[in-house]
């Protein structure tokens, strides 16, 4: 019996979390001779997430559960979740029913029958969403794909099921700057693309602001490529040509037309964009050394408060059992034993 580990981060998801409970124990019977475990991860909410989330793991066994200290964003609480899971095959969905849990099994099968590593899911198209957040978030993909090495599909959502291979790669990335979709991508396997139209969230509201993209986007392009470091040196190349060539311009209408340059507005337009240009390029140097320095001190992705009582007791039980405990088969085993209960 294979076991399908499913990861939920969860950051104030009140008002939907029992909707998409309800929907996902019609699926998990659906699915036979197959064990589906849920681990949620609450990333620091502030309402009744973590209540219900208590709730959940005491009426139903497959139900665990990580909470956060403090939100750390959606990226550190996949991060936890891939830690945390033991199962075959591992599926991340949002919690808010934009990611069909219908299509759980679909994955399940491909993975069983096809040769491939990962079913991902993309959008068909951007139906029911804002023109400018549209715009903008094609053109992120045009240009994160024009200076990365690394392919990112436009529309790709981090709803997917992966194989343990897979997560076990994703798991040695280990840095501080996550940007999962990306991070997909560079550690390759074969990746089969399922397609649906864009559905709206079930309750509640989106927790990612313009401010937050933005920065989400950033992440995606400094984590992923180094080309605007190359653009600030081979812009300080071209100035310097440029200058260069106005100089003698200059000298030359000196010394043969007695032509000496005239117009402070001219010279200060000159300071001005050259001085533009530089602090630009010292931005762009600065939002690496930022990350850099944040990549340095090492500290951890996330913070964990409580998690579920299950999770504990499988940690006790690892600890306790001799040498060979830390084999993933023996993971397995403990999984099954406890859902034998269920
Ligand atoms: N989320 C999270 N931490 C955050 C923001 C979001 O764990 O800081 C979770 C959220 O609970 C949801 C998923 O990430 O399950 C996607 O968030 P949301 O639906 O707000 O994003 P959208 O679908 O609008 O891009
Ligand atoms: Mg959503």
């Amino acid at each position: 019996m294979k076991i399908i580990t499913v990861i939920i981060p969860c950051f104030n998801e009140q008002d939907v979390l029992p909707i998409f409970y309800q929907k996902m124990n019609l699926i998990m019977k659906q699915v036979k001779r197959v064990v589906v475990e849920l681990i949620f991860v609450d990333d620091g909410s502030t309402d009744s997430t973590l209540q219900i989330l208590k709730d959940l793991s005491k009426q139903d066994l497959r139900c665990k559960y990580i909470s956060f200290s403090r939100n750390f964003g959606k990226e550190a609480a996949i991060y936890a979740g891939l830690k945390e899971s033991q199962g075959d095959y591992v599926a991340i969905m949002d919690a808010d029913l934009q990611d069909p849990p219908e299509y759980l099994p679909q994955m399940y099968q491909i993975l069983e029958s096809e040769e491939y590593d990962c079913v991902g899911t993309r959008r068909a198209n951007r139906k029911g969403e804002k023109r400018i957040r549209s715009f903008l978030s094609s053109s992120f993909y045009k240009v994160i794909n024009k200076i990365s090495k690394t392919g990112i599909v436009e529309g790709a959502r981090d709803y997917r099921m992966m194989t343990r291979k897979m997560v076990d790669a994703l798991l040695q990335l280990g840095e501080c700057n996550r940007f999962s979709k990306g991070m997909f991508s560079w550690v390759g396997f074969r990746t089969k693309w399922l397609e649906y139209e864009n559905v709206k969230r079930a309750a509640g509201e989106t927790k990612w602001s313009m401010r937050k993209l933005f920065k989400y986007s950033l992440d995606g392009i400094m984590g992923f490529s180094t080309m605007p470091l190359s653009i600030a040196s081979y812009g300080g190349i071209l100035f310097c040509l440029i200058s260069f060539f106005c100089i003698a311009i200059l000298v030359v209408k000196n010394i043969f037309w007695h032509d000496p340059v005239a117009g402070w507005p001219a010279l200060m337009c000159v300071i001005l964009f050259l001085g533009g240009v530089q602090l630009l390029c010292m931005g762009i140097l600065g939002q690496y050394l930022a990350r850099t320095y944040i990549e340095v001190k090492n500290r951890p992705v996330y913070l964990i408060k409580e998690v579920s009582d299950e999770t504990i007791k499988e940690k006790k039980l690892i600890l306790h059992e001799p040498d060979d405990s830390t084999n993933s088969d023996y993971h397995v085993q403990n999984i099954r034993r406890i859902y034998s209960r269920v």
